[in-house]
């Protein structure tokens, strides 16, 4: 199968590259998120069976939660071409011309982020995902003529931290919408057991375990920590990742026994520091950490308000007791109490 890119080439950071490597090949072996994997799986049979192409498909939550594999992994289920692009690269809907037209039947367009798609880029879509054509204008201006050019019928796979910024006319037109949520530490220790294997690294069940309990429920956050605590045992002990291994790295790395890392340890901190705990709006603390409130928003709140640290109210973020206790504070009298999802 051959695989198209359409975003600006650039050097793949050691990052990039291991983590390609260390993407499931198969559906059965995406670990976890298994009422997704199963109607997904369900939606590529029936697919398969009418022979028609999949439905556009819509992936929603925090970033490294499996949104880019899982579109990886229905291309290689389906056997079709995957083009992988994401919102903000597309600058003018010519950017979408040969992408759009290249795409044979059945095979899936990636786009990233999408809910930083320009608006002329959206209503460019339209058309593109309903009935399977583009128009394009042949010159500016307001009588510009435009021709319609036909496309295969392709599927569009979105997929966005954020899905309350996607227009409601696009949300609309995508056939299965799906949410994936943070990953239970048994699931993790699961995927640092594999990528351990992947990687070749020795390590008992201790060990993969402090990983996965400290990885904020997010596969990417647990096979980058598992990279790091690699390096450690190489070259502070023998190799070998034990828990005592695992500590001793993930404390050098500021990563605490809940896995908060840390810029959440610094936005709950200046909360209960800087503004007595909240009420106190995102933008404020934005300011306050020097953080986009857009990031704080999409990469550190979720896992901070499913654990039960902070709590999004209609006046702002208030920290809970449980953050304050957290990081060696008393709670004054009225905060309120919100126990962790899944605690330990
Ligand atoms: P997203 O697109 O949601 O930001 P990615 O799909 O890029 O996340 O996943 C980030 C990393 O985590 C990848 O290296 C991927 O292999 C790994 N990963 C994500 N979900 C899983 C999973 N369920 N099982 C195994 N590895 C996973």
């Amino acid at each position: 199968m051959s695989r198209a890119e359409i975003t600006t080439p650039e050097v793949l950071s050691e990052e990039s590259v291991v983590e390609l490597s260390l993407r499931p090949q198969r559906l059965a072996e995406f670990i976890g998120q298994a009422r997704v994997k199963e109607s997904l799986g369900i939606a590529l049979d029936a697919a398969r069976a009418r022979r028609e192409p999949l439905d556009h498909l819509l992936f929603f939550g925090p970033p490294g939660l499996g949104k880019t594999t899982l579109a990886d992994l229905i291309a290689r289920e389906l056997g079709v071409n995957l083009t992988v692009t994401s919102g903000p690269a597309l600058e003018k809907p010519k950017d979408l011309v040969t992408p759009l037209t290249n795409l044979r039947e059945g095979d899936i367009l990636f786009i990233d982020e999408i809910h930083r798609l320009r608006p002329v880029i959206e209503e460019f879509l339209y058309p593109a995902m309903e009935d399977f054509h583009i128009d394009i204008r042949l010159s500016e201006g307001p009588n510009a003529q435009t021709v319609q050019v036909g496309l295969e019928r392709f599927t569009l796979v979105g997929a966005t931290t954020r899905l309350g910024m996607l227009t409601a006319p696009l949300r609309a037109r995508f056939g299965i919408v799906h949410q994936l949520g943070f990953y239970p530490v048994e699931e993790l220790e699961v995927i640092v057991r594999r990528t351990g294997e992947v990687l070749r690294v020795e390590m008992d069940a201790e060990g993969a375990g402090e990983i996965a309990r400290r990885s904020r429920g997010t596969p990417r956050v647990a096979n980058r920590l598992l990279r790091r605590v690699r390096d450690y045992a190489e070259v502070r002990a023998d190799g070998r990742i034990t828990r005592a291994v695992a500590e001793a790295a993930l404390a050098l790395l500021d990563v605490d026994h809940f896995g908060l890392d840390d810029m959440d340890t610094r936005l709950l901190r200046t909360i209960i520091e800087k503004f007595d705990g909240g009420p106190v709006g995102l933008a404020t603390i934005g300011a306050a950490i020097g953080e986009d409130p857009g990031t704080i928003e999409e990469v550190y709140e979720p896992f901070l308000v499913q654990h039960g640290f902070l709590q999004r109210t209609p006046r702002g973020r208030v920290a809970t007791a449980h953050a304050y206790r957290h990081l060696g504070f008393v709670p004054p009298v009225g905060s309120p109490e919100q126990p962790g999802l899944f605690p330990g």
